[in-house]
């Protein structure tokens, strides 16, 4: 089975991983195409921090929600820092960033939730979103990690909130990579190579002083070093550089582009 498919929903296309799709389960990857957007004419940004049209991006927001099915209202999302912190979500915080960018989750990276009809939702642009789902305890968490947060084991540290608090095992749950910048496309300098030390064989040696990083790669090896099982992680495999026309890329756009959401809830 392709572990990565993109659908067209009318004017939108959408990534899945099949291994993914459930009744109790919901998500997605949303593509570049079929939106509103002074930033991105036609496109589909769906991020609210980027210096877009705020009615545009909740317009955005809403087509992708009755598509998919979930309550616009409910989106829960968080400030995105470059940190390695997590966040459960609660009660308390359903529908965070929903509408005000201000209001989203303050200071982490990645959100963690036993809650129903609560679509976990990250913004990208060559960062890489993981997502997780433990199909025992029926947990959701969904991760941002850029090179900083990938090195920083913010996968791990969210897969360890998991297992605190729901008591998820490692060996049940299934992770999903999805598009985001590809070694092919991500040469880095010596300072992140210094600021990796555990993960100096996703490095690729390419001219003096240079080097491709495999960000998929750091991302599996701490997730498998925790015991998740290599069948049960998913990489879409995807790299956002070379694919610009379908998802959004911040290195292939000089930084002036729009974000893709990955979306994860359980229904
Ligand atoms: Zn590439």
């Amino acid at each position: 089975m392709t572990s990565f498919v993109l659908h067209k929903q009318g004017d939108l296309e959408l990534g899945i991983f099949p291994r993914l799709t459930r009744a109790d389960l919901l998500h997605a990857f949303t593509g570049r195409q079929g939106g509103t957007s002074e930033l991105v004419p036609g496109g589909l940004n769906m991020a609210l921090h980027v210096g877009d049209n705020k009615e545009d991006v909740l317009s955005n927001r809403r087509k992708v929600a009755d598509v998919l099915g979930f309550e616009p209202s409910r989106i829960t999302t968080c400030q995105q820092v470059h940190g390695t912190k997590v966040s459960l979500v609660t009660e308390a915080m359903i529908g965070s960033g929903a509408d005000d960018y201000a209001k989203s989750i303050q200071g982490v990276d990645a959100l963690v939730t036993q809650l129903r009809q609560v679509p976990l939702m990250l913004f990208f642009a060559d960062c890489v979103p993981v997502m997780f789902f433990d199909p025992v305890t029926k947990t959701i968490a969904l991760a941002h990690a850029g090179w900083r947060g990938s090195v920083g084991d913010i996968a791990l540290k969210t897969l360890h909130c998991m297992e605190r608090n729901y008591k998820c095992q490692s060996a049940n749950v299934l992770v999903g990579i999805g598009p985001s910048i590809g070694s092919c496309c991500f040469e880095v300098d010596q300072a992140v190579l210094d600021a990796a030390p555990g993960y100096v064989d996703c490095f690729r040696p390419t001219r003096p002083g240079h080097w491709q990083l495999d960000l998929w790669q750091v991302n599996k090896k701490q997730l498998l070093g925790a015991g998740v099982q290599e069948q049960n992680i998913l990489c879409a495999e995807c790299c956002t550089y070379e694919h610009k026309d379908k998802f959004f890329s911040y290195r292939a756009e000089d930084g002036k582009t729009g974000r893709m959401a990955a979306i994860i809830m359980l229904k």
